[in-house]
């Protein structure tokens, strides 16, 4: 049997994969029944490439992963484990990583991940040590043999290469400019910390779908493979879909109200929405995608019926379903102009609008003056060998405790830092990165290399404010600079200088900006 990245690599077959949900207690359970059952005809079923499990899914405790995929991988399936930062730190996800490589589970999703939700007692600690950039790149170590250090021994030793073959998440269906480009820009740099294919946001727009591939293949990115998200829909789900319940995940007015009239026919809407959920992946198809990832899906019979209606289509029927299938909001940003013979985004014309914005420039309220003042005096203090630099770097080596600086300066970095950005004193700071907004006093997953797939509407998903990556490529757009918006090694912020001189660690070449993380190996 071809392995998931043999299918992917040395195959153009177009490839189906099966999310399954994990559920609350242990297989035993009754409630976890139809659970067993629908993954036990799963690893039956020869038509799924492979089986997907989720990590927690919506922040809530959930059976692990591993628990349901055992039975997959010993009846020689391909199966994929989502893994995400929210609730391990880097040693945990780096733990874990080990444990599956041990037990034979190479496939990954790698995720952020929603924002813990509720368990024992309330709401948990959300974790977010390391995001999705950083776990891929962690996993990009392993993957290249990772070095460690014997202290005792003073010896660097090499320890056996992993084989993990990691996808990760897109989200493209967002609504303004400032969400939808620093999407594409993270999807780049997930690309670059060694993500092997993507599997695109739950949504039912063709155009943006469209939108996606053109993006990358512009980008030089065509050869990554796409993987289409089809999730089927119910009156139920398009509702809790509806209420932003599921970050991300957006349903228009228009769609909202043809599932509500689909919930008055005598079946719910059922085949209607199986149908619906056919024409998708037919879509995916005509557009070059590589596969197509079936959510919302409880019996293979289920799936043969959305698999059955696809092959009954003719081969260009897929365009006359991306015309009907383009459930956008009023005033969504899209980068390409539509072609107007598809409907599509067309990829050889920038959208007029967008292209008007990129020749006219002008400041959003996000470019406000602290951040004009915030620019020139770091560039003052913190441009190498420029300015202050050498005089800060000499005051701070000399100072009692070189970790914190001379106490004047500390005092002033701590008080100014505060009363600005709300610093909260991580002494690895990320402001230059970020356009000058501080991710852990103003982002609820402290995301450090690019905005996770949250955001509603440009908020944050968690608390209401303007998430710091939308304010940032405001102000970096303003610059003619929004390209360079996650253009930095990947940030694994060092926990260890918590509480010390954020200025000192710069200057001594203690933090993330000295230190380049060196990139993955795919
Ligand atoms: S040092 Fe850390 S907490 Fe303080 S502003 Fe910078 S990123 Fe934020």
């Amino acid at each position: 049997m071809p392995t998931l990245p043999e299918k992917f690599e040395r195959s153009r077959d177009f490839l189906i994969g099966v999310e399954l949900v994990s559920t609350r207690g242990t297989v035993t359970e009754t409630r976890a029944a139809k659970t067993v059952a629908f993954s036990r005809d799963l690893a039956q079923y020869p038509r799924a490439d492979w089986v997907s499990i989720t990590d927690n899914a919506g922040g809530n405790p959930m059976l692990a992963a591993t628990a349901l995929g055992g039975p997959f991988r010993e009846a020689g399936r391909e199966v994929v484990i989502h893994l995400s930062c929210k609730d391990f730190n880097r040693n945990a996800l780096e733990s874990e990583a080990w444990l599956l490589a041990s037990e034979g589970f190479h496939n990954l999703l790698v995720l952020s991940g929603d924002y813990s939700g509720t368990g024992i007692g309330g709401g948990a600690k959300p974790v977010f040590d390391i995001d999705s950039v950083g776990l891929l790149t962690l996993l990009g170590r392993l993957n290249a043999g990772l070095d460690v250090t014997k202290a005792a021994a003073k010896q660097q030793v090499k320890l056996q290469p992993t084989h993990f073959f990691p996808g990760a998440v897109v989200t493209n269906f967002k609504l303004h400019e400032n969400e939808v480009i620093p999407q594409l820009l993270k999807a780049e740099r997930k690309i670059a910390a060694g993500a092997r294919y993507f599997i695109n946001q739950i949504g039912y727009d063709s155009r943006k779908i469209s939108e996606l591939a053109a993006w990358l293949q512009h980008r030089g990115h065509g050869r990554v493979p796409l993987v289409g998200n089809v999730y089927v829909l119910n009156p139920a789900v398009a509702r809790a879909f509806r209420a932003q319940r599921i970050p991300g995940v957006v349903i228009s007015d228009e769609l909202a109200a043809l599932c509500a009239r689909q919930e008055t026919s005598a079946d719910k809407g059922k085949a209607f929405f199986l149908e619906l959920a056919a024409r998708q992946i037919a879509i995916y198809r005509g557009l070059g995608y590589r596969g197509a990832y079936l959510g919302g899906v409880h019996t293979v019979a289920e799936i043969e019926r959305i698999l059955e209606l696809e092959r009954s289509f003719a081969p260009g029927d897929w365009r006359q379903f991306a015309r009907e299938i383009r459930y956008s909001r009023p005033g969504e940003f899209f980068a390409f102009a539509e072609d107007p013979a598809s409907g599509l985004a067309d990829p050889a014309r920038v959208h007029p609008d967008y292209a008007a914005s990129l020749t006219a420039r002008r400041p959003t309220a996000n470019v406000t003056y602290s951040y004009r003042v915030s620019k020139l005096v770091h560039g003052l203090m913190f441009t190498e060998h420029r300015g202050l630099w050498d005089l800060g770097a000499r005051l701070c080596r000399g100072a009692k405790d070189p970790m914190q600086g001379p106490p004047l300066m500390r005092a002033a970095e701590h008080a100014g830092k505060r009363l600005m950005f709300g610093c909260k004193d991580c002494g690895d700071c990320s402001l230059p990165d970020i356009a000058f907004l501080c991710p852990e006093s103003a982002c609820a997953k402290n995301q450090r290399n690019g905005p996770c797939g949250g955001t509603r509407d440009g908020k944050c998903e968690v608390d209401d404010f303007e998430c710091i990556w939308a304010r940032a490529y405001d102000r970096l757009k303003y610059e003619g600079r929004e390209q360079e918006l996650l253009a930095h090694a990947p940030v694994i912020q060092d926990q260890r200088l918590r509480g010390t001189s954020s200025w000192a660690n710069t200057w001594l070449g203690r933090d993330h900006l000295a230190k380049k993380t060196p990139p993955a190996v795919t």
